[in-house]
């Protein structure tokens, strides 16, 4: 996550998402479900409006594998985090 993401708000927001599993991922369409992991995606870039971060419009439940792999778009950010044999920097889609 984002220094942009984090708190209470942020818990809230994804609580309610919660309560829509099993939902489908946003990214790639294939159904969520709660025993799965997954993780609160952002619609929109927090970084282009940092004002609505927080509008649950602006999210929906997407698996952690999908969130991950988005994640290497925007670059290096997020390199120090899990799984150290993962290669942030490959693009393999
Ligand atoms: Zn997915």
């Amino acid at each position: 996550m984002s220094k942009h993401w984090g708190g209470r708000r942020a818990q809230q927001i994804r609580a309610k998402l919660a309560e829509t599993l099993p939902t489908r991922c946003w990214r790639c369409g294939r159904l969520v479900t709660s025993d799965m992991a997954w993780d609160v995606g952002h619609l929109l870039e927090v970084d282009l409006d940092p004002s609505g971060a927080y509008d649950p419009d602006r999210y929906a439940v997407e698996h952690a594998r999908c969130n991950r792999r988005a994640g290497a778009r925007y670059g290096n950010r997020k390199r120090s985090g899990r799984r150290g044999s993962h290669r942030w920097t490959s693009r393999d889609w």
